[in-house]
């Protein structure tokens, strides 16, 4: 294939443009692994890469996309033959390694996960960067000693792509779910996703105080800035909050009281460098823990062409549940 379909990012000093290009194969970056992407989605981080609102491309051209599951073409690498099915999350892919939203991608095999046997490229795309960030969080909170018997636990940005698979996946865990959402129309939806009790954000985005009245015992937080100052501040004594996302602001105006009055944790979740391991046992998880029939009412689909539109629709906070694209 000596050209192929990609999504490329480009930057002249005027500004930054994005178009789906023919690409081509002597300009992929080194790598062991040949793999042919067969999915991939779209992340709120893709849509930062793809409207250049945030400074996630660290070199240009890039072809954006963080993540992709797809087979692989030819290997070097010992873990790796061609034929198999692998899932690759993060590890500066679409940042600073050429990305997923392509024919053709050329990665280390030390970055690839085993597709899931019981999951075919497309369900593991459909959970994405943002489902897999979701199970972190919830394996964080249960190291925390966070079990269904301890109380509710409050998930922000819920109609979004991690909140969304943070209140499936809590839910089937068997916790007491309270989704925040801006959005007062997703309220079936999050309660049909499993959440017990749905809440206005304007609940939680308000100026925070250092301790409020304490109302769950753990929280998954996508929105940062005083929606996690606030999350933390009502958080009962001992619990834990897990935080992955910046969708309100990369700011955290919180005081240290509800560290040092009410024991509370707070857990930091990076899917980007996350070893091995650990994402080994996020996948297997996603496996067994989330309903597939959830997932498909979350999802939607696209093709690579519509990548471009999908990525500022999710950075204006349009995107409900999930965005999965086709690529083949
Ligand atoms: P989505 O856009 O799908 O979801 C974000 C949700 O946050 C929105 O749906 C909306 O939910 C809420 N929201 C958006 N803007 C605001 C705002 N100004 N104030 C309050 N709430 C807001 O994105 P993802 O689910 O893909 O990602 C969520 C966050 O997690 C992002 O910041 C992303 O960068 C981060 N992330 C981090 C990872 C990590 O490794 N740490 C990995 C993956 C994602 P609603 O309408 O329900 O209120």
């Amino acid at each position: 294939m000596p050209t192929f379909k990609a999504v490329v990012i480009d930057k002249t000093e005027a500004a930054q443009s994005v178009r789906l290009a023919d690409f081509d194969a002597k300009d992929l970056m080194d790598g062991d692994v040949d793999v042919r992407p067969e999915w991939s989605t779209v992340n709120y981080k893709d849509g930062l890469a793809l409207t250049g609102k945030a400074p996630v491309v660290r070199r240009f051209p890039m072809i954006a996309g963080i993540d992709f599951a797809g087979t692989v073409e030819s290997s070097s690498h010992p873990g790796w033959r061609a034929g198999d099915q692998v899932i690759l999350n993060g590890w500066g892919l679409g940042e600073t390694h050429l990305g997923a939203y392509a024919q053709k991608a050329r990665v280390k095999g030390d970055w690839l996960v085993r597709l899931p046997a019981s999951m075919a490229a497309r369900d593991a795309m459909a959970i994405g960067t943002a489902g897999y960030t979701a199970m972190l969080a919830v394996m964080a909170l249960e190291r925390d000693g966070i079990t269904p018997a301890r109380g509710a636990v409050v998930v922000t940005g819920a109609a979004g792509g991690v909140g969304s698979v943070a209140v499936a996946l809590l839910a089937k865990l068997g916790y007491a779910v309270t989704a925040s959402t801006g959005r007062p129309a997703e309220a079936p939806y999050l309660k049909e996703l499993g959440a017990a009790e749905v809440i206005d954000r304007k609940e939680l985005s308000g100026q925070p105080r250092p301790l409020a009245k304490e109302r769950w015992a753990g929280g998954i937080d996508t929105v940062g800035s005083a929606t996690l100052a606030n999350v933390l501040s009502m958080t009962r004594y001992g619990g834990s909050v897990a935080a992955c996302g910046l969708a309100g602001g990369m700011d955290l105006p919180v005081t240290v009281a509800p560290f040092i009055l009410r024991g509370v944790s707070l857990r930091g979740i990076d899917s980007v460098m996350c070893a091995l391991p650990l994402r080994q046992e996020a996948w297997r998880r996603l496996e067994t823990d989330l309903d597939r029939g959830k997932m498909a009412t979350m999802t939607n689909e696209i093709a690579l062409a519509d990548v471009i539109d999908a990525g500022r629709r999710i950075v204006e906070g349009q995107v409900r549940g999930r965005i999965v694209v086709k690529i083949a």
